[in-house]
Parts: C-alpha cells; sequence; structure tokens
C-alpha cells in the first residue's frame, strides 16, 4: 500500500509525506520542525518517521526547514547536482551536514522501500529546479509544482500517474488587476514562473492524464480563488479533484480528518 497527504502547499510552505507503510518520504520542508510536527501530527505521523527528504528547489517556501529537518534526522537530504552547484551559499546556509546531501540528477531514480523515486527537470526560476515522479507497485504519483511552463516529458509521466499534484497557482485576470508590482506578475507568468489555472487546466487535458485524483497545490491567495478554480476545473477534469487550501492538509490518510 502506499499512503500521502498534502502537508501544506503554497507561498508560506510547501511540504508532501509519502509512504508505503515502512518507509517514508518528504517532499520539501518549508517549515519549521515544530510546525512539520505538528502537521504530520495530524495524520498520526510524526518527523521520526521520515527515511528521506527530496527537495525541489531553493526557494524558502520550499527548503525553510531543511537545515532543522536535517540535524534531527540523520538521513539522505536528495537535491538535484545542477542545483547543489548553482546554490553553493543557500546550501550552506541550510547548515545540512555534508555526509547527508546525496545528489540527484534529471532522469535518475532513488529507490525508498518499494518507492521508486524519479526525478525530472521543472522549468522555474531557481536553477536546477525538479519535480519527482513516484512509482509503486499500487499507485504511481507525480508531483509538479513550481514551474513556468510543462514539458512533453512530464505530460508522458501525467499519462502515466494514478495521482497527481500539479500547481495551479493563478487565475490571468486576477494576476493583472492584483496587488503585485509589475516585475513581479512579469516574473510569475514568465516561463520560469508559475502555472496559472488555465496551463494547469490545459496540461490536465492535453496530457491525456487518466488517473484517479488530482490535487491543486501551491495556489496563490492573492492572485487566485479557490471557489473560481474548483468551478473551472469541474468543466474539464473528469477525475475526482482537490483544491488544497494553503493551511489545510490532504491526502489520503489527511482527507478523514
Ligand atoms: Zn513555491
Ligand atoms: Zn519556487
Amino acid at each position: 500500500m502506499i499512503e500521502w497527504a498534502v502537508l501544506g502547499s503554497g507561498s508560506s510552505g510547501n511540504a508532501y509525506y509519502i509512504s508505503d507503510g515502512e518507509h517514508s518520504i518528504l517532499i520539501d520542508q518549508g517549515y519549521s520542525v515544530v510546525e512539520l510536527n505538528r502537521r504530520l501530527g495530524r495524520v498520526n505521523r510524526s518527523v521520526d518517521h521520515i527515511d528521506a527528504l527530496f527537495v525541489t528547489h531553493f526557494h524558502p517556501d520550499h527548503t525553510r526547514g531543511v537545515g532543522v529537518f536535517s540535524r534531527r534526522r540523520a538521513v539522505p537530504i536528495h537535491l538535484s547536482a545542477h542545483a547543489l552547484a548553482q546554490n553553493k551559499r543557500a546550501v550552506h546556509s541550510l547548515g545540512i551536514p555534508t555526509d547527508q546531501i546525496t545528489p540527484i540528477d534529471h532522469g535518475e531514480v532513488i529507490q525508498v522501500g518499494e518507492m521508486s523515486i524519479f526525478c525530472f527537470a521543472t522549468s522555474h526560476d531557481s536553477p536546477g529546479s525538479v519535480g519527482y515522479f513516484i512509482d509503486h507497485p499500487s499507485e504511481r504519483l507525480l508531483l509538479m509544482t513550481d514551474l513556468g511552463q510543462t514539458t512533453a516529458e512530464q505530460a508522458s509521466l501525467a499519462k502515466d500517474a494514478s495521482v497527481l499534484f500539479l500547481e495551479a497557482n493563478y487565475d490571468d485576470h486576477l494576476l493583472e488587476v492584483g496587488p503585485y508590482p509589475y516585475p513581479l506578475k512579469e516574473r510569475i507568468r514568465s516561463r520560469e514562473g508559475h502555472l496559472s489555472n488555465d496551463q494547469a487546466l490545459e496540461f490536465l487535458s492535453h496530457s491525456g492524464f487518466d488517473g484517479k485524483e488530482v490535487y491543486f497545490v501551491h495556489i496563490s491567495d492573492t492572485n487566485n480563488d479557490y471557489e473560481l478554480l474548483e468551478n473551472q476545473a469541474r468543466e474539464i477534469v473528469s477525475a475526482p479533484f482537490v483544491v488544497c487550501e494553503k493551511n489545510c492538509w490532504y491526502g489520503m490518510i489527511g482527507a478523514t480528518l
């Protein structure tokens, strides 16, 4: 069996928990360890159950708590080799014990228990940013967050996935009329920015995703609207889907809480 929980997503913090029942991983750690433990506690898990951490990229909402976590749990911290080379100062300032830093390259697979974790490139304004595909005998999970455009490789992974965690960061109009300064708006909608609702939904319909569940994640609370996204998605997505609000937790185990 495999279980998962979106512990939180969005610009104030991101963390995903995935477990095969015996071995557990986190993807991203954007919280203090106390907050992470509180969120894991809501799904009856704790930091002490985590066997490895995988990082998507070096923005603070994804890495804020990586250093403290790594000093609390002596487990591998997987970062893309390119990200490591390009973010030396940021890596150093996180204070991850050197012997725990474990590079992962695009196209590489790391095995944790029954989970094969495949790493692929994403287009984002953080060098070496990646996403992950988790292959397990019972499910195939795809996590795509913080990316300005999608690729053919990602579409083919989505076609294979049974559960998809997909960024739907902003609505074009709400971003346009919103309070952000113009350069930031341009950054968000650039090819190295974030996926809009339209881009996410178009990706879903064109990738041929035929899985059982979609989680829309990393939703902006300034430039998006949960209800608007829900209504748009209802028109297009045939699978059950969840619009993940920023301070809530979701997933196979989280859903019952
Ligand atoms: Zn982010
Ligand atoms: Zn980011």
